[in-house]
């Protein structure tokens, strides 16, 4: 095992974590623990539209009740407009970005999608302004350049992933057309910036990964191994999100929080005396299960 490893948590604070967001949390914990890793707290707060005021420190109370002590200053996205700035100003030296000038609704217009992109549930950016913007419109966005080919990775818990980015998504937005800069973009930065290893979350995201390997490797950063776990559902099979109102995390029963978060992930309830023990006995039970095919095939 690496000596080095750093993990992270990187919610965003749109509200307080759910059951759905404290699975993906107690993973990455875990699995940081397991490798007598680091793990670092990321508040993402680049989306101020759909940021919620208090939001933030209801998740560092919810992390600090379930046991969950991250390592190091908290990192606000927020306070580093800079530094993706300056990520910005490197990708257009490499001509690797433009300028688009096309609105949400022109795009949805122009593609009907390939099976994959249907899959994925994205609408493959057609490639209108990548060789200029057309005449008399203006740039909104900013959009990366993707290069041809297939990017695949090895996902620790999914087992060999790829995808043709340029295919499934097109080009994708780095710079919003309201300024705010796009999640791919600084998740990228800052992974490489906190010297993240390994990237543990949920499978929401799994079809980000290729997107965001292929911007680490233009930017010249190391590309983070990955582990995406299965998705929490609730009763009527919709995703458990703060946007389909999930509830949010009953703090006065913590241990329940974790047995229930733990049993999601495929492990059974452990016969633990307080939330010490948990992460104990839970640590000792993922190292057993790393040692067995490096996770792959868990479930
Ligand atoms: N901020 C993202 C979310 O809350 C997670 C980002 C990530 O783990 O890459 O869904």
């Amino acid at each position: 095992m690496p000596l080095s490893y750093v993990g992270r948590f990187a919610p965003s604070p749109s509200g307080p974590l759910h059951l759905g967001s404290a699975v993906a949390a107690v993973a990455s914990y875990v699995d940081a623990r397991a490798h007598d890793g680091s793990w670092l707290l990321r508040i993402e707060d680049l989306d101020t539209p759909r940021v919620v005021t208090g939001a933030t420190d209801i998740i560092l109370q919810q992390l600090y009740t379930l046991g969950m002590y991250w390592d190091g200053e908290v990192l606000h996205q927020s306070r580093r407009l800079n530094i993706y700035q300056a990520a910005f100003d490197t990708l257009l030296s490499l001509n690797s970005i433009y300028p688009c000038g096309c609105t949400r609704r022109e795009i949805a217009d122009s593609v009907s999608g390939t099976l994959e992109s249907q899959l994925y549930g994205e609408r493959p950016y057609p490639g209108t302004c990548r060789h200029g913007l057309p005449e008399g419109r203006q740039g909104l966005s900013w959009r990366f350049r993707v290069p041809e080919g297939v990017i695949a990775f090895k996902d620790r818990w999914l087992g060999r992933m790829e995808q043709n980015v340029g295919q499934a998504v097109g080009d994708f937005v780095i710079r919003r057309a309201d300024g705010i800069w796009a999640y791919q973009l600084a998740v990228v930065v800052d992974d490489a910036a906190q010297g993240v290893t390994d990237v543990v979350r949920g499978e929401d995201l799994l079809s980000s990964t290729a997107r965001q390997q292929v911007l680490a490797s233009t930017l010249g950063y190391s590309v983070p191994s990955v582990l995406h776990i299965p998705l929490v559902m609730d009763k009527s099979g919709l995703k458990l999100s703060k946007q389909n109102n999930a509830a949010p995390l009953d703090l006065t029963r913590p241990m329940e929080i974790l047995q229930k978060s733990w049993e999601l992930l495929g492990f059974e309830r452990l016969k633990v005396i307080n939330i010490e023990d948990f992460w104990a006995q839970a640590t000792s039970v993922w190292v057993q299960r790393l040692s067995r095919a490096n996770l792959h095939g868990i479930n």
